[in-house]
């Protein structure tokens, strides 16, 4: 970047350290990093770029807290522990209030969870942001999108559809009667790392629900090769979101909608074999931490294709809704 990128990173991005495992941090041409043996490393990245996944006149603050929750959400998913974390950033110009409030959304999540800030890149143009972020997950125990078994109980970590009705009265300028609790919820999600630390020895396969829990859903039923059934009245609904179905400003299928289809939740979606439910829910509430139980996993024949592979219904009937998730290409 300019002249100031050094004294950019100097000032906003060069701080304490705040783990042990941590050799050599920013300054160098890499970072260092210690893993322990007995563990495998986990790493994702993820790119938030202006005028597609946020509006150019977001609050920095929640733009930076959102860049990194979307990272640290796919760690969790993996039933990683999240330690460090590396900003791309591109700026079309050097705004101190806009950087100071963007760092202190950022660091506000990465100080909660203890990740340290490694490295990165800082340039000029469109802005833009990529963060990667690496965890630690014991080896062979991570949760991927494959172990899901036929039995199995499929569980979220939170409500549904509360961070695509936000994005509705943001985008769209549906009337809502709540619409900030919808926003704080798309832009202040919480990733479930607290949930991972447990999941990680109970559940069989995991994924972060980003573009919609049919669509995130599908891909555990497609690398797991099983179908499911989901029962729409267990489908946990905010008491925000019912709020408005009382007042007459959403449907009730219109909620159940964005419960099912609405990306932009962050919640873990996961399966559970049934002779471990009942330990997992005890140690999540011992944490206050939520469990929603809201279907199962079905054995799946590819070859028969009149049988579909996720059954929706309601009251042991199957219902027929047009639903679809995000997809960037489309
Ligand atoms: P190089 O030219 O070797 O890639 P840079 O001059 O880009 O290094 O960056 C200098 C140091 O500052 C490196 O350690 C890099 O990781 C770090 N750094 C650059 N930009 C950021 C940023 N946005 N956040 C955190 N660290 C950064
Ligand atoms: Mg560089």
């Amino acid at each position: 970047m300019s002249k100031g990128e050094f004294d950019i990173i100097k000032r906003y991005f060069q701080r304490q350290q705040v783990t042990d495992d941590l050799i050599l941090g920013i300054g160098d041409d890499c970072a260092l990093l210690e893993v322990d043996s007995g563990y495998q490393l986990a790493v994702t990245t993820d790119t938030l770029v202006s005028g597609v996944h946020f509006f150019a006149d977001v609050d920095p603050y929640r733009l930076g807290y959102k860049s990194l929750a979307v990272n640290l959400s796919d760690l969790a998913a993996m039933g990683a522990e999240a330690k460090w974390i590396s900003l791309a950033i591109t700026l079309p110009s050097v705004d101190e209030g806009w950087l100071s409030e963007f760092c202190r959304g950022f660091f506000a999540l990465a100080d909660k969870y203890q990740v340290q800030l490694i490295g990165g890149d800082t340039t000029k143009g469109p802005l833009s942001i990529t963060v990667t972020a690496q965890g630690v997950v014991k080896k062979n125990k991570a949760l991927t999108r494959q172990g899901a078994k036929a039995g199995d109980i499929i569980c979220v970590s939170g409500e549904l559809g509360d961070g695509a009705l936000g994005l509705a009265a943001k985008l769209e300028h549906k009337k809502l009667n709540q619409a900030h609790s919808f926003i704080d919820k798309l832009e202040l999600t919480e990733p479930r790392l607290k949930h991972a630390r447990l999941l990680v020895d109970h559940a069989s396969a995991c994924i972060d629900i980003s573009d919609g829990l049919t669509q995130d859903l599908q891909h555990i039923l497609t690398q797991s090769n099983c179908a499911a059934q989901i029962d729409v009245d267990r489908l946990p609904l905010s008491q925000a979101m019912r709020n408005e179905i009382n007042l007459g400003m959403l449907s009730e299928q219109q909620a159940w909608q964005y419960g099912l289809s609405g990306g932009d939740d962050y919640e873990l979606l996961f399966t559970v074999p049934a002779d471990k439910f009942e330990l997992l829910q005890v140690l999540l509430n011992k944490q206050e931490l939520a469990l929603y139980a809201i279907g199962k996993i079905l054995p799946y024949q590819a070859q028969r294709s009149h049988n579909p592979q996720l059954i929706i219904e309601q009251d042991n009937q199957p219902l027929t809704l047009s639903l679809k998730g995000w997809d960037h290409f489309k």
